[in-house]
């Protein structure tokens, strides 16, 4: 794999070292957006700090193979691969998915060839039905409350109850009542800070003087 050279000028590069990165590789959390939901952080992805427009729309994940740059907006999970060359691209590990995927290996690894022929034979069609200009955003002006709601009220329910019953503790009134105000509040939290993430605008570039 070759090491990209980008135009510092025109892009900002993220890679682990960014607080952002870092916050999805070690958030125990967030293994549930990754493990569940099916999420994806691409482990280089670039901001082109030229265009004034919401982040999500001008970020890109570059491909290591064939430094293709692909829009963020298409590439989603479900276009784990490169477009042009078909390659993965490679993307981050949250610590707990790590673990998790180590421990239940036995289970998995038997089948991991036959899932991942079916799995990459799959991704060019995907790219067939993607419209662009109507990928929506779950972080938009209009979305980011119910998208934060809604993992908060996931994790309520993966967290109060299920891993509460897992780690044998008992299930209370007051601990569902605590459950709900704890994941609303980190619901919002946690959209409002996508939001910001996902919508902040470049800046616009400044003519020489
Ligand atoms: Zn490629």
């Amino acid at each position: 794999m070759s090491t990209m050279k980008f135009d510092k000028q025109k892009y900002r590069v993220y890679t682990w070292k960014n607080w952002a990165m870092l916050h999805w590789i070690l958030n125990p959390a967030l293994a549930i957006n990754e493990l569940i939901l099916g999420q994806r952080v691409p482990k280089i992805s670039l901001e082109d700090k030229t265009i004034d427009k919401p982040r999500i729309e001008r970020s890109f994940v570059p491909c290591p193979h064939c430094e293709t740059l692909h829009d963020s907006r298409t590439w989603a999970t479900a276009n784990g691969t490169c477009r042009n060359c078909g390659n993965t691209i490679p993307c981050l590990t949250n610590w707990l998915s790590f673990l998790i995927l180590a421990i239940t290996s036995p289970i998995w690894y038997w089948f991991r060839k036959s899932l991942r022929a079916k799995w990459l034979a799959k991704q060019p069609e995907r790219y067939e039905n993607i419209d662009i200009e109507h990928v929506p955003n779950p972080f938009g002006e209009k979305n980011w409350i119910k998208t934060g709601l809604s993992w908060g009220a996931f994790m309520f329910i993966f967290m109060e109850i299920g891993f509460r019953s897992f780690q044998g503790k008992e299930i209370t009134g007051r601990s569902l009542l605590v459950g709900i105000v704890l994941w609303t509040i980190s619901g919002l939290i946690f959209g409002y800070v996508m939001k910001l993430l996902t919508n902040s605008k470049g800046k616009k570039k400044t003519s020489a003087v």
